[in-house]
Order: structure tokens, then C-alpha cells, then sequence
């Protein structure tokens, strides 16, 4: 289920253009539109979730299928000397959009 006031859902459904890089039936990866890395793609579930905790049956398949998809995308973007993920989780972490997406940064030395 997408939702009608969320900017990745609206990504999703093409409402928004975004610079894609992968897509399936689960999953879409794109760049993020302020990269923090030479590197910095957003791997965005095709349902609408805001946090880890609220994952369900069918999103927690979908957060297991894009963990073990994102490898192959990583490499093919320029990530072929590893990559960090990051899945920043509430307001602490800096979290600015409410619909569970995973970071993937790289293409470069990163910093801790
Ligand atoms: P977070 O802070 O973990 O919620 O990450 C949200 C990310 O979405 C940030 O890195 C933003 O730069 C990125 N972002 C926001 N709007 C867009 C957009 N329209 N296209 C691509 N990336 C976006």
C-alpha cells in the first residue's frame, strides 16, 4: 500500500521524477537528491512503512528480498570496493522522510 502524502510513495508512482538506477514489483532504488558520498542511492520498499517496528509479514519479505538485491545494485552503481547502509530510525537519527528506505553510500573512502 502507498500512501497519497508521502514523497517516495509519490516517487514510486511517478508523481515525482527521481534519478532511478534499479526497479521491480518490491523495490525502487534512486540517488539521493543531496548525496553525502560520491555514491549515495535510496533503496525505497514499494509499500509504505514509516519505521523497522512497524513491518509486517509481507514488508519484513520485502526488507529481507531488498537487503540481499542491494549487493548486485551497489556494484553495478560504482560500489564495487564496498559500501555503507544506512537506515536512520525517528527523529535522533535525523530521520526527514517517513517512509522506510535504506541508504547506500559509497563509490569512495568513507569517513566514520
Ligand atoms: P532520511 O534523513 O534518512 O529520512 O533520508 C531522506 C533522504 O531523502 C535525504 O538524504 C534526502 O536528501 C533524500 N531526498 C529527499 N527528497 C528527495 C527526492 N525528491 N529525491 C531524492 N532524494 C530525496
Amino acid at each position: 500500500m502507498l500512501s497519497n502524502d508521502c514523497i517516495f510513495c509519490k516517487i514510486i508512482k511517478g508523481e515525482i521524477p527521481s534519478a532511478k538506477v534499479y526497479e521491480d514489483d518490491k523495490m525502487l532504488v534512486f540517488r539521493d537528491i543531496e548525496p553525502k558520498a560520491k555514491v549515495h542511492l535510496l533503496a525505497v520498499a514499494k509499500t509504505h512503512f514509516k519505521l523497522l517496528e512497524e513491518a509486517d509479514g509481507n514488508s519484513k519479505d520485502i526488507l529481507s528480498y531488498m537487503l540481499f538485491k542491494i549487493p548486485e545494485i551497489a556494484k553495478q552503481n560504482g560500489c564495487d570496493n564496498g559500501y555503507r547502509l544506512i537506515i536512520n530510525q525517528g527523529d535522533d537519527a535525523g530521520q526527514t522522510v517517513f517512509h522506510l528506505h535504506i541508504h547506500i553510500l559509497g563509490g569512495e573512502n568513507l569517513p566514520w
